[in-house]
């Protein structure tokens, strides 16, 4: 009995893949007009792979409540990115075209680390960009901008104007990030927390009070 395809996604790419869900699900991507008859051909010579990869994911705990489960999706700045597992020996997770993520079978074990480097690697380069724009915007201007990987200081900003935000960040919603951002950035004109300080933050962004509280409610969940 060949190999069931669960949901069959055609779309202008040029070459097929294959996606065990976190539900042992079947998703194959196509090329728009190949024939049905070569996907099944090529899904029945991956046969042995998917088999296996669905037997394991059976295997594997429920995911939890944490935003990253292999197989799925993962979240990034407000989007979510398909995470792919594709056969390979070597451990990699490759950023494909801006827009999906495929990590080798040998990754899997460490998907974790590999994922939290690509998180890492995404927030430098959006808090590099955001951070420049939004200190343009009010004229304060940061001497450096840093990736830590704090759990719950979102940012931070040293008396010598150096910005701090952790990784965790891009897994929230833009709204969330650029209420951190500009925080910090509003630390540079005052260094504690007093009243003409969050009169400052208002000022900026007139309703930061349901970003901050969003935070509060949701910060622990930005975790792999
Ligand atoms: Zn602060």
């Amino acid at each position: 009995m060949p190999v069931k395809i669960d949901q069959l996604i055609r779309s202008q790419r040029k070459t097929v893949s294959l996606i065990i869900q976190r539900d042992g699900l079947l998703i194959v991507r196509a090329p728009l007009k190949m024939p049905e008859k070569t996907i099944r051909e090529i899904v029945a010579k991956k046969e042995a792979w998917i088999l296996k990869h669905q037997a394991a994911m059976k295997a594997a705990p429920a995911p939890g409540t944490k935003p990253y489960h292999p197989g799925n999706s993962l979240p990034l700045l407000g989007k979510t990115v398909p995470l792919t597992i594709v056969p390979g020996r070597q451990t990699t997770l490759t950023w494909v075209n801006d827009e999906r993520l495929e990590l080798t079978e040998a990754g899997l074990p460490h998907a974790a680390i590999l994922i939290e480097r690509w998180y890492r690697s995404r927030a430098k380069e959006y808090f590099t960009t955001r951070v420049t724009e939004l200190a343009a915007q009010f004229q304060l201007t940061p001497s450096a901008i840093r990736i830590t990987s704090a759990r719950t200081r979102w940012g931070s900003c040293s008396g010598k104007n150096s910005l701090a935000f952790t990784w965790r960040l891009v897994m929230a919603p833009l709204a969330v990030v650029d209420y951190v951002i500009l925080h910090e950035l509003a630390h540079i004109e005052i260094k504690n927390h007093s009243a003409k300080f969050w009169a400052k933050v208002k000022s900026m962004l007139p309703n930061y009070t349901q970003r901050r509280q969003w935070l509060k409610e949701h910060g622990r969940e930005l975790d792999l």
